[in-house]
């Protein structure tokens, strides 16, 4: 007979054999996403019996994974910013580099409380929001209102479940962020946040295997990953109040082509933060309109 320990302890071994890292993680979150109980108690449980059903589902899970299939897709849900967020195939998965945006937002308005009474909370958008965690965890945290716009009805399935899930106060927009007219929909706003698509043609043809059952739609953004970058300013600028801000993730190496295209639109005060792992993941800028 198989217990749920020895489970954990076969399926471990062979993520391990497949150079699949860190095994031991990814195993527990396996078994977890099968049995619906902590790891903790899965790994230390040598009597209870695994059915049929069970092995058979776990098994299937680890044949997707071992072929490169992201662990988050298999598992369902994935933390960010400390909120769990329902992720499937045509949505993409958040990353942990993103939570650079979520600290530099938070850091701006440090000090300052948002009462929803007072009326005095900023007004932001989420722009390409897919799963909605940048917008939910920001409207959890600033205990704003976020709008969340995005074009996927696939990526707007999961920003609506999770929206609900957290019981954030994020109005949900379904439209495209290159067009006018969904600017238009929108209030006048303090911050516009957004993660575009950011790889190029390049990237694309070697992306790594998980990241390849992701949305191209959400991957790719033109020819130099830059097509975002350029075109939304222009749209949205004429939406920010006065000293309102634009802050972008970006990919690896489009500091200077983002921060020339924001300086471009007649932004200021542009400058760049690195994510933990010292790559340079955001750049920001500052739309004033008073005259000196
Ligand atoms: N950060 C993602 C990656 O490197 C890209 C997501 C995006 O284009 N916004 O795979």
């Amino acid at each position: 007979m198989i217990t749920r320990r020895k489970l954990y302890i076969n399926v471990k071994n062979l993520l391990e054999t497949a150079d699949i890292e860190p095994a031991a993680f990814e195993a527990s979150c396996l078994l977890e996403s099968v049995y619906g109980v902590p790891a903790d108690r899965l790994k230390t449980d040598d009597a209870t019996e695994c059915t049929d059903e069970e092995l058979d589902l776990l098994q299937s899970k680890l044949e997707r994974r071992i072929v490169g299939y992201p662990l988050q897709y298999l598992v369902g849900s994935w933390e960010f910013y400390g909120y769990p967020f329902k992720v499937g195939e045509g949505v993409l998965i958040p990353r942990s580099d993103t939570e650079t945006l979520v600290d530099f937002i938070l850091e701006h308005f440090k000090g300052e409380t948002h009462d929803k009474q007072s009326g005095k909370q900023p007004v932001i958008a989420d722009l390409c929001c897919g799963s909605g965690c940048i917008a939910v965890a920001l409207a959890k945290k600033l205990n704003t209102r976020v709008y969340a716009v995005e074009l996927s009805e696939d990526a707007l399935f999961y920003a609506k479940e999770n929206v609900a899930l957290n019981n954030a106060d994020v109005k949900i927009v379904q439209g495209d962020v290159l067009s006018a007219r969904t600017a238009e929909s929108l209030p006048t706003l303090d911050i516009i946040v957004c993660n575009p698509p950011y790889l190029s043609i390049e990237d694309m043809s070697s992306l790594q295997d998980e990241v390849s059952y992701e949305p191209s739609m959400a991957l790719y953004g033109g020819e130099e990953g830059l097509d975002f970058y350029r075109n939304i300013p222009p749209i949205w600028k004429n939406k920010l109040s006065d000293g309102g801000m634009i802050v972008f993730e970006i990919g690896i190496g489009q500091e200077k082509a983002c921060s020339a295209i924001l300086s471009e639109n007649g932004f200021t005060d542009i400058g760049s933060r690195d994510d933990l792992g010292g790559i340079t993941r955001i750049v920001y800028g500052v739309m004033r309109r008073t005259e000196e």
